[in-house]
């Protein structure tokens, strides 16, 4: 049996813990906040043996040797992590890691940066994502290009419309108010908005999310949707999704 435990760190990521009860390992996704993570494994009765990072800012690897330290942590990372920590064993995109005997496929979700990679666990349809892609968003562009990005979000809205995406950050309210002046009329935005609002004012995480609704919502999953197309233009979907992702940075 895998768990996922979820907790806020940081100002506004989320940080989780991936549990195997038969094995007892536990992987740590991302190292935003090496005392958070330690604290909560801690009081879960964990010991972090694995660190699975999705890509190499300080927010999510950051506390890698710290936790190397505390815990002998094996790390599994894009190459591109080797700037801030010692990595065991470089991933990319078609590579499989395991926790005992469950098994995640690595998936490149570059464009937020270089070396980007999403872990997708199959047979529980969960998948960590890292920057890559928000409820109601996705990641800043800082080192990819539109056609990379783009190609990532693609390899996302393929995976099983039920996966449910463990996203990095609470950023759902602000992606929202974008998503609205994005997409216009769209009944489905509207329900999903009502809901967030909601759970927000009641102080309650909108982490995670799944993808059936994000792909009925989120505009940049959309780039290749009529509606969104007619807004913001674009002769192919990378272009209108560079056009969404340049809306967004100046919204
Ligand atoms: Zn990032």
């Amino acid at each position: 049996m895998l768990s996922v435990h979820q907790f806020p760190c940081l100002s506004d990521n989320y940080g989780y813990l991936l549990h195997n009860s038969v094995t007892g390992e536990t992987a740590a996704i991302d190292t935003p906040d090496a005392k958070e993570y330690l604290k909560q494994a801690e009081a879960k009765g964990w010991t972090i043996t694995h660190i699975w990072n999705t890509h190499w800012h300080p927010d999510h690897a950051g506390g890698n040797v710290e936790i190397i330290e505390a815990t002998g942590a094996r790390v599994l990372a894009p190459k591109e992590v080797e700037k801030l920590s010692p990595i065991d064993r470089v991933v990319a995109h078609g590579d499989i890691v395991n926790l005992g005997e469950h098994r995640a496929d690595v998936i490149d979700v570059s464009g937020h940066t270089n070396g980007h990679v999403a872990f997708h666990v199959v047979e529980e349809g969960i998948a960590f994502v890292g920057d890559s892609v928000f409820a109601l968003g996705c990641g800043r562009m800082f080192e990819g290009e539109p056609k990379q990005f783009w190609a990532s979000l693609d390899r996302i809205r393929r995976l099983p419309t039920a996966t449910t995406l463990y996203c990095a950050h609470e950023y759902t309210e602000a992606n929202a108010k974008f998503a609205q002046h994005a997409d216009p009329g769209n009944s489905a935005l509207e329900a999903y908005i009502e809901e967030i609002t909601a759970k927000r004012a009641r102080g309650e995480w909108t982490v995670p999310t799944v993808l059936s609704r994000e792909l009925a919502t989120n505009p940049f999953l959309r780039a290749d949707d009529p509606a969104i197309i007619a807004k913001w233009g674009g002769d192919a979907p990378h272009e209108t999704f560079a056009a969404l992702r340049a809306g967004k940075d100046n919204f």
